[in-house]
C-alpha cells in the first residue's frame, strides 16, 4: 500500500531506528539527519516517515506532509544558522539526476558558497 515501510529500504530502516543515523530535527511525519557523504557543511537530508519513492510521488499522494518535508527543512536551515546567509533545499528526482536512494528525501545544503547552475 502507499506509503507503507520497505523492506528494503535503507530510510525506512532509518525511520524504524534499525540503521543508526544522526537525527537533528523529528515531527510526527518527518525525520532529519546528517548526509554520511556531506557535500557541504550543513548536509541535512529531511524524509518523510511514510515510503513514497520521490518528492512527485509524496506531493502527488499527501502534498501535506511534502509541505512538512519543505518546512522541516526550513527549520533545520534556522537551527544550522543558515537563514541569513541561505541554504538549498534539493530533490534528486530519478536516477539520471542523482537520486540514489528511492525513499523521497530532501537535502539541506548550507554553510558554503552555492553555485548556480548546480553540477
Ligand atoms: O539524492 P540521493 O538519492 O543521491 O541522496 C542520497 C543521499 O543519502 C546521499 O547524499 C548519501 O550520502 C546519503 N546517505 C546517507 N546515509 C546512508 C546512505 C546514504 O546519508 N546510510
Amino acid at each position: 500500500m502507499a506509503g507503507e515501510p520497505q523492506a528494503d529500504c535503507l530510510f525506512c530502516k532509518i525511520v524504524a531506528g534499525d540503521v543508526p543515523a544522526t537525527l537533528v530535527h523529528e515531527t510526527e511525519t518527518t525525520v532529519a539527519f546528517r548526509d554520511i557523504n556531506p557535500q557541504a557543511p550543513t548536509h541535512v537530508l529531511v524524509i518523510p516517515r511514510a515510503h513514497y519513492a520521490d518528492a512527485a510521488a509524496l506531493a502527488g499522494a499527501d502534498p501535506a506532509v511534502a509541505a512538512d518535508i519543505v518546512r522541516a527543512a526550513g527549520l533545520v536551515a534556522e537551527q544550522e544558522g543558515a537563514t541569513d546567509s541561505g541554504y538549498r533545499i534539493v530533490f534528486n528526482t530519478g536516477a539520471g539526476a542523482g537520486q540514489t536512494v528511492f525513499h523521497a528525501h530532501a537535502h539541506v545544503l548550507a554553510g558554503r558558497g552555492l553555485n548556480w547552475p548546480p553540477g
